[in-house]
C-alpha cells in the first residue's frame, strides 16, 4: 500500500484522515503543527503523540519533500535547487535574499502550455500540473535547507513568496491556492498574504477568483500594450485581449495604493521598447493603482529576440518614472549559477542529453 503524502492535504483533509484513522481532530491540529509550524519530516519526534499511535501513521502515511536533483549557490548569495518530482520530471525553486526580506520563487508546472514567444519554459513539450504538496515542498525544501524552523522564529530568512518560476500558476489554480492557503495558515508557515505575490500571463477567469479566494497580491506579464503585438509575444492574449484584462485588474479585489498591480514588462529590442511604447503603457494603466518591473529580456539560444539596449531602458523608465511611476529595472541574480528560472533545468539536461540550454533570468523582485 502507498503512504499517503500529508503534504498534499488542506488542514480539514487532513482533519478527516485523522478521524478515518480514529485519531481525533486535536490529533490532526498537533500533526498540522508539527508539519507546517516546526517543519518534521517524520513522526518519530512529534513528541505530544503517542507512541503507538506514531507508529500506526508511519505505516498508513509519510511527510515527503520532492527529491532535490542538483543545488548551486551563487557569490551574490542567490540559491537555485534543480527539484525531481515523483515521476521524475523537474522543476526549479530559487532562494533570492535582499537587504531586507527573503524571497522564495515557486514553480508551479512542469512546462507551460501558453507558448509565449520570449519564454523557453513555453517551449517545453512536457507539462504537468504540481499538487500542492509539490509546491508547499518547494517551500519546504528552501526552509530546511536555511535552518528556517519553526516558522514563527524571529529574523525569518523565507519573508516572501513568487509564485514567477516555471509554469503558468492560474492554470493550475486548485493546487496553487491550496498551496498558498496552507503557506498563509496562521498555525503553518504563516507567510501574509501580503508578502505573497503571483504572477500570470492573464487566465482573466481566475484573476477575480484569486483575489477573492486569496488576496495575494497580483503581477501581470503585460509586455505589450497592444494587441496586435501582445498576440504574438503573449498568444493567450487572442483568447484574453489586452482591454478584458486591463478591465479585471482594474477590479481585482482589495486593489488599494497600498496593494498595487506589478505588471511585469520584458524588454526587447526594436519589438516593445520605443518611448511611444512607454507613452502607451501609461495610458493603459493610468487609473489603476500600478508598479512596474522593466524586465530585461535573458535570451537564450534559438530566441527571436534580444535584450533593448541599456540606452532604451533606461529612457523607458525615465519616461514612466516622470509620470509618477515608481519602476525598478530588475537586475538579474545569481548569474554565475544558472540561477535564471529555466536555466538550471536546461544545463543538466544538456549534461544528460546533450540538449540545447536555455537562459531564463531571475530577477530581484
Ligand atoms: N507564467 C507566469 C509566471 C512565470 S514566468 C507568467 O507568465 O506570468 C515569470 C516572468 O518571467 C513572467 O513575467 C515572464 O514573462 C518572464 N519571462 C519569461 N521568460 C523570460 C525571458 N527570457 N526574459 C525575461 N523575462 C522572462
Ligand atoms: Fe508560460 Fe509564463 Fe512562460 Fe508565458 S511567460 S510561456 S505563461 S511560463
Amino acid at each position: 500500500m502507498t503512504r499517503q503524502n500529508l503534504l498534499d492535504f488542506s488542514f480539514q483533509e487532513l482533519v478527516d484522515f485523522c478521524i478515518s484513522e480514529q485519531l481525533s481532530k486535536f490529533r490532526a491540529s498537533q500533526i498540522w503543527r508539527w508539519i507546517h509550524c516546526f517543519g518534521l519530516k517524520s513522526f518519530e519526534e512529534m513528541n505530544n503523540i503517542s507512541k503507538s499511535s506514531r507508529e500506526h501513521l508511519n505505516k498508513i502515511a509519510s511527510i515527503t519533500r520532492p527529491q532535490i536533483s542538483e543545488m548551486q549557490v551563487s557569490i551574490d548569495g542567490t540559491i537555485k535547487w534543480l527539484i525531481k518530482l515523483k515521476d521524475n520530471s523537474e522543476v526549479e525553486t530559487v532562494y533570492i535574499p535582499q537587504d531586507d526580506r527573503g524571497t522564495v520563487c515557486l514553480s508551479s508546472q512542469v512546462g507551460c502550455t501558453l507558448n509565449c514567444s520570449f519564454c523557453h519554459t513555453g517551449t517545453q513539450a512536457l507539462v504537468k500540473n504540481l499538487t500542492s504538496g509539490e509546491i508547499i515542498g518547494q517551500l519546504m525544501l528552501v526552509m530546511d535547507y536555511l535552518n528556517d524552523w519553526p516558522s514563527g522564529k524571529n529574523n525569518r530568512k523565507v519573508t516572501n513568496i513568487v509564485m514567477m518560476g516555471m509554469g503558468e500558476p492560474l492554470l493550475n489554480y486548485n493546487e496553487v491556492s491550496k498551496a498558498i492557503k496552507i503557506m498563509m495558515s496562521d498555525d503553518g508557515i504563516a507567510i501574509s498574504r501580503r508578502r505573497i505575490t503571483l504572477s500570470t500571463s492573464g487566465i482573466i477567469p481566475n484573476i477575480e477568483k484569486t483575489g477573492i479566494d486569496l488576496g495575494v497580491n497580483l503581477a501581470i506579464s503585460l509586455h505589450a500594450v497592444n494587441d496586435e503585438l501582445r498576440n504574438q509575444l503573449v498568444p493567450i492574449n487572442k483568447k484574453y485581449n489586452l482591454e478584458k484584462l486591463i478591465k479585471s485588474c482594474r477590479n481585482y479585489p482589495k486593489l488599494s495604493n497600498s496593494r498595487r498591480i506589478t505588471w511585469e514588462y520584458v524588454m526587447l529590442k526594436d519589438v516593445n521598447d520605443t518611448s511611444e511604447d512607454a507613452i502607451n503603457l501609461i495610458k493603459l494603466i493610468d487609473d489603476i493603482p500600478s508598479k512596474i518591473n522593466l524586465i530585461p529580456f535573458n535570451p537564450w539560444p534559438g530566441s527571436l529576440f534580444e535584450t533593448s539596449t541599456q540606452e532604451n531602458i533606461d529612457n523607458f523608465a525615465k519616461i514612466l518614472m516622470d509620470s509618477g511611476f515608481a519602476s525598478p529595472i530588475r537586475k538579474p541574480r545569481g548569474q554565475d549559477i544558472y540561477a535564471a528560472c529555466g536555466q538550471l533545468k536546461s544545463k543538466s539536461e544538456k549534461i544528460r542529453k546533450s540538449q540545447n540550454n536555455k537562459l531564463v533570468p531571475i530577477y530581484n523582485f
